[in-house]
């Protein structure tokens, strides 16, 4: 093992990870197993740089740098899309390591800064080819729809993640699995993606000759823009070297409105991540002829019969800059609800991700479950659904009733018993909700 590569990360390393100025002899692992868990690492630094983003944006701007209700819906798609890895390594990595167990051509050497800035490259070039198939080919904008869902653009915007993505992100990456090891690879696959997150903002103009080079916050705000000038532009991931050579490239100019051309209108986690694979299956349905049904899947979301590949960007709605994003209109106390139970169920997510090993897959699936379970019900109570106070009963009554059998550990052991009677009292709140709802509900 490099002696200099360490798999605890110093804090200096876990500040410079986020803007990928990590060096080829601290970040080279002969296996695999070696390879820190980078973005389990980055938790902290994330919630620091959402917090100091919002103490800017008071400073320059005199208003927070989002809505709330807009960044628990992507902090919720983050932990979402990340439940899978629970279970087993990701499809990015399996893949991986099947082509480089099975076809590798060349070994290059796991310890040389030649083979660490050739994967850097690699990933890099593999990201843009993945991200722009992702929004050219229908079924991958599928999956990845979810990241441009939110109409507020900061920090919480990068963690909007969506849970199908990996499954067609892999393709991009196998061909580097012909001469670059996986513990090479699955640094800079971490890197690649951490890096992603602070240009997600909107309290970084511009950064000067950087600019040419790098993705920075300003070409990212295009590639978040439902503009006509932005659609199809800037997929770069590190390097914006990559759009400027393959022609996809667009400078910032007028005001970026962010979020897709339709707004899907709703706080629902399955909604955020799912919405987009049930318009495909009724338009496939409804698409007559196998070659067009065929184009229905393979070709970008905005193809019909009779148009070009990416369809017309006249049918791309025009932005007038008065549009109004979708918001609750819940109460702040509700708002406030809503926080404190999301918050409770992080620490729980925190908590499940660092004791995966110790636990039983049977107390690994409740948890799961009782983690979309919150999320599910915070997004009813967000969206105020007719259901939401059933739910919330319902799911405060899972949450004590895991507690009791030990599957949900108190947080602190001293305030065990304050939990119990907070969610008992949570119980007698919602389940008096959900009575007077059905009593008034029309069908009564
Ligand atoms: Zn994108
Ligand atoms: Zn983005």
């Amino acid at each position: 093992m490099n002696p200099e590569a360490q798999q605890d990360v110093s804090v200096s390393q876990r500040i410079r990870m986020m803007f990928y100025m990590m060096k080829p002899n601290e970040t080279s692992f002969q296996i695999l197993e070696e390879v820190p868990d980078y973005v389990k690492q980055a938790t902290p630094f994330f919630i620091s740089l959402m917090l100091l983003e919002l103490v800017i944006s008071w400073i320059l701007k005199g208003k927070p740098p989002g809505r709330l209700d807009d960044a628990l819906t992507s902090i919720s798609a983050g932990v979402f899309s990340r439940l899978p890895s629970l279970f087993s390594r990701s499809i990015e990595l399996t893949t991986y390591i099947y082509v480089w167990e099975n076809y590798r051509l060349i070994n290059l050497p796991w310890d040389s800064p030649w083979t660490w800035y050739l994967t850097f490259l690699g990933v890099d070039f593999g990201y843009y080819w993945f991200h722009r198939m992702a929004h050219e080919v229908n079924i991958m904008w599928a999956g990845h729809q979810t990241h441009h869902s939110s109409e507020d653009y900061n920090l919480s915007t990068a963690l909007r993640q969506s849970v199908l993505q990996i499954y067609t992100s892999w393709m991009f990456y196998s061909p580097l699995a012909l001469f670059i090891p996986p513990s090479v690879y699955a640094v800079h696959l971490q890197f690649n993606l951490l890096y992603q997150f602070w240009i997600h903002t909107e309290v970084i103009n511009n950064l000067g000759p950087l600019e040419l080079i790098i993705n920075t916050p300003s070409h990212h705000r295009v590639h978040h823009g439902r503009n006509r000038y932005c659609i199809d532009k800037n997929y770069a991931g590190v390097l914006i070297i990559w759009d400027r050579i393959f022609g996809t490239f667009e400078a910032e100019n007028e005001k970026v409105v962010y979020g897709l051309t339709h707004p899907i209108n709703t706080f629902e986690p399955f909604q955020v991540q799912f919405h987009h694979l049930v318009y495909i299956w009724t338009t496939f349905w409804a698409t007559p002829g196998f070659f067009n049904k065929f184009s229905v899947i393979f070709k970008g979301p905005g193809w019909g019969p009779g148009k070009p590949r990416l369809g017309l960007s006249e049918e791309i709605p025009e932005v007038t800059g008065k549009e109004v994003p979708f918001s609750s209109s819940v109460s702040h106390l509700l708002k406030i609800y809503a926080v404190v139970q999301f918050a409770l169920m992080l620490a729980f997510y925190e908590e499940t991700f660092a004791d995966k090993a110790a636990l039983s897959q049977a107390t690994l699936l409740l948890r799961v479950c009782f983690i979309i379970l919150t999320l599910t019900s915070i997004g009813f109570l967000l969206d105020q659904r007719p259901k939401a106070a059933v739910l919330e009963t319902f799911r405060c009554l899972v949450f004590l009733m895991l507690y009791r059998i030990g599957h949900l550990k108190p947080l602190i052991p001293s305030l065990s018993f304050a939990f119990e009677i907070f969610f008992s009292i949570c119980i007698a709140f919602w389940g008096v909700r959900s009575m007077k709802q059905l009593a008034s509900s029309p069908s009564k």
